[in-house]
């Protein structure tokens, strides 16, 4: 009865109480709302809308749901990143060995790919032994040990979130965002953090297409963040086409170590360079955005960065020694390229096209149990405003089901557009949201 009046009184576009929201989550989360009560509810809030207390309730709901990690014994000022998800964003498997290499603590909670956006955790677990289902007190050893851990979401941390996002994912109630900000803030205020930096993407490969959205979704979740007492920046950054050159996960890997080593694409390091500078800043390790920005050039360029990935590497399972042979990682067994077809510049690389292209390569899952290749994905050689000649090669395909590559040969070469007329590439720190 209580499930049905909240479901109505959303509908019908009242505001919830506090003790609604927290009831109804904690009643889903044990199983005493079925699914279709709660589906009722997210449609509701997807066409509703949730006010900056709701959702404030509703984070708090999902935090509460399950245990949280407490870090209070480290002494370090502990601060993680955590981007809103897009097609080639390696990002975290840089910032986090260079943030902890400067002496940061960083618990970071990642998650899996999902349609054409690629995961963290199914990146690391490209190299071979690389476990991230640690328990919470492994995940705590790992920290002491590194002063990084990456793991994805235990069933102890913030299970109510597990179980909502699965049931948007097959209702049509992902894109609103009260519930993608509950969903996130939920879950990182559940990781023991004193600040947060999130990286939230705008355009054709992210959650949010267009920069205003993308923009509200950042204003709302520092405002949680600000509400609960964490110190919270978003940057805004591009998305229109892929992150770095390479899709796909061994692939993805061997780009993180080729940045870490000082031979990264351009974009990449960029945005790198400026999250991990803001983690610095709201760590109180640096005061001000240019010193850390520096201080990340030099965790790079001493190759600390790199030592620390590879002591994280071997803390978490996984091989080590791959960080100076590619060849331990997972290869694929065939190869196509896409070239130009006529000469000009490269004007467009949409992302979403190239994400899902590489997923039918095998690189990402099409349903949530698909079991994904680790070496399948797609290198490109030109980026939005590169010029290119006549049968000059822009993308390398990488698979090990050859029968998927002429669809998807296809498909990537729809996806990238020439113009005969120079193009200025896209702008990709958008905008600082503090
Ligand atoms: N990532 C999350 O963790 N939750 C969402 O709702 C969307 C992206």
């Amino acid at each position: 009865m209580e499930a049905a009046r909240t479901i109505r009184r959303k509908r019908d576009g009242h505001r919830l109480e506090r003790d609604e929201i927290l009831g109804f989550v904690s009643d889903y989360t044990r199983g005493e709302i079925p699914d279709y009560q709660a589906s009722a509810l997210l449609m509701a809030v997807y066409f509703r809308g949730l006010d900056a207390r709701e959702t404030a309730d509703l984070t708090d709901a999902i935090l509460h749901s399950g245990q949280t990690v407490d870090l209070s014994d480290f002494p370090e000022p502990k601060v993680d990143k955590h981007s809103t998800g897009g097609v080639g964003d390696k990002a975290s498997l840089i910032i986090a060995p260079a943030a902890a290499a400067a002496g940061l603590l960083v618990p970071m909670i990642s998650g899996r790919g999902l349609g054409h956006t690629g995961g963290t955790l199914d990146k690391l677990e490209s190299i071979p032994g690389f476990r991230t289902r640690l328990t919470i007190s492994e995940f705590r050893q790992a920290l002491g040990r590194t002063g990084a851990a990456l793991i994805g979401q235990t069933d102890e941390l913030a299970p109510a979130d597990r179980k909502l996002y699965a049931l948007r994912d097959v209702t049509g109630t992902v894109e609103s965002i009260p519930l993608i900000s509950a969903s996130i803030m939920g879950k990182k205020l559940a990781e023991g953090i004193d600040a947060l930096v999130l990286d939230v993407k705008a355009g054709s490969g992210a959650f949010m297409k267009k920069l205003d959205a993308a923009r509200e979704l950042a204003r709302s979740m520092v405002a949680i963040g600000t509400a609960f007492g964490r110190r919270v920046n978003a940057l805004l950054t591009d998305m229109n086409q892929p992150l770095g050159c390479a899709v796909g996960n061994s692939l993805e890997v061997i780009e993180v170590l080729e940045t870490l080593k000082g031979r990264g694409p351009r974009s990449l390091i960029e945005v790198s360079r400026e999250l991990t500078a803001l983690m610095f800043l709201l760590g109180g390790l640096e005061a001000n955005l240019e010193d850390a920005r520096v201080r990340f050039d030099q965790v790079l360029s001493s190759g600390a960065a790199l030592g620390k990935f590879a002591e994280i590497v071997a803390e978490q399972g996984g091989d080590p020694a791959v960080v100076g042979d590619y060849a331990r990682l997972p290869q694929a067994h065939y190869q196509d390229s896409v070239v130009a077809w006529h000469e000009g510049y490269i004007s467009r690389l949409d992302a979403e096209a190239l994400g899902y292209a590489s997923m039918r390569l095998g690189a990402g899952r099409e349903r949530l149990d698909s079991i994904i290749d680790p070496a399948a994905g797609l290198v490109f050689e030109k980026s939005i405003g590169d010029p290119v000649q006549a049968g000059e090669r822009v993308c390398v395909l990488y698979a090990n089901d050859r029968s998927r590559l002429p669809e998807v040969h296809a498909a990537v070469r729809a996806a990238i557009g020439i113009s005969p007329e120079p193009v200025q590439p896209p702008r990709l720190i958008l905008e600082l949201i503090t």
